[in-house]
């Protein structure tokens, strides 16, 4: 059986893989784009993290294809779809990076909320003016949650013992009567100091935090993303920034990646990190092993693991 590798795998993960069948890595290839276009024709079972593409005129290479393994959570490089009217599995490891997502997360607000990117630079550049870096306290703020998943809650839960109340956007939510308050987008994005995105990506969430959307907010508000590129218009938000019409915000996902337009984030309260949610030893370990679960349970006939 042939495994196609795409993207780096721990070395644990990939001596599993080695285990299950021959495996071809081509995640460190500089012509990784002309490689999965010839390697995959004869695979049964690629493995991907979010960078590789697979796009319907991918998938239909793969004659044998029988199982695509996405190691983390978002599945949106796949066409899940199109892979599924062919009869391919697509599996993927939808817990593995929460911690690792949600703790960086909490760092980008935080950094917001005290300009630490600004601050660090200010220092290193041998400056030490403190009146610049006058930061914003969360104890006693709301907390706004777009998307109010299994990050959107744990990043709840974390804030909250920082003393922020929370409220949430969720339209796929139903009888909700926990004690967070239920709001629609409008009334979140004008009544939260912090707001934070956690939508999956989806044709309705692309561009969901619009440039009119982002109006809305307080001059004196932080916005952050770590879920995906193109749910916020960035291009706007730095607008904003740059005009000091909001206080600070957080990058970790950008509508291009790499994004182009990085000259345009310099000496704004703009912490940017290159979609490294996932990156830690511990979630890339875990997303690994989920994966290499998941293609067992289902080479043994049990799809449950299956979108
Ligand atoms: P999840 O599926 O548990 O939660 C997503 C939530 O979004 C759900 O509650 C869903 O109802 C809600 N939602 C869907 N459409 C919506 C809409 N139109 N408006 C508002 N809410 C909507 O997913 P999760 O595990 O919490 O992950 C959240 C996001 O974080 C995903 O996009 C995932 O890809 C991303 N992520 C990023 C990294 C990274 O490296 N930066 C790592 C892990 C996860």
């Amino acid at each position: 059986m042939k495994i196609l590798i795409c993207d780096t795998m721990n070395s644990k993960v990939l001596k599993e893989l080695h285990s299950l069948g021959e495996c071809i890595d081509i995640s460190s290839s500089e012509s990784k784009d002309q490689d999965l276009v010839t390697e995959i024709n004869d695979a049964e079972i690629v493995v991907v993290r979010s960078s590789t593409k697979l796009t319907k005129e991918i998938i239909e290479k793969g004659d044998c294809l029988k199982i695509i393994a996405r190691c983390g959570v978002g599945v949106d490089n796949i066409d899940i779809e199109y892979a599924k009217s062919q009869n391919i599995k697509v599996t993927n490891s939808p817990s593995a990076n929460l911690n690792s997502v949600v703790e960086l997360t909490v760092a980008l607000i935080i950094s917001a909320a005290r300009k630490l990117s600004l601050s660090d630079s200010h220092l290193k550049d041998g400056k030490w003016d403190r009146k610049e870096f006058i930061g914003m306290e969360l104890s006693g703020k709301q907390l706004g949650i777009v998307g109010f998943g299994k990050a959107g809650r744990l990043v709840s839960k974390i804030m909250k013992s920082l003393g922020m109340t929370i409220a949430f956007y969720d339209p796929y939510i139903e009888d909700w009567d926990g004690p967070e308050k239920r709001l629609e987008l409008d009334e979140l994005l004008i009544t939260s100091d912090v707001i934070s995105i956690h939508v999956i990506k989806t044709k309705e969430t692309v561009n969901l935090i619009s440039q009119e959307k982002l109006d809305l907010l307080k001059n004196s508000a932080i916005l952050v993303n770590t879920s995906r590129g193109g749910v916020v218009d960035e291009d706007y938000l730095v607008e904003l920034l740059k005009l000091k019409k909001i206080f600070g915000a957080g990058l970790d996902v950008y509508s291009e990646e790499p994004p182009q337009n990085v000259d345009n984030f310099e000496d704004i309260n703009l912490i940017t990190t290159p979609h490294i949610g996932a990156s830690t030893n511990e979630a890339q370990l875990k997303a690994g092993i989920d994966t290499v679960e998941n293609i067992k349970k289902i080479l043994a006939g049990d799809d449950s693991v299956a979108l």
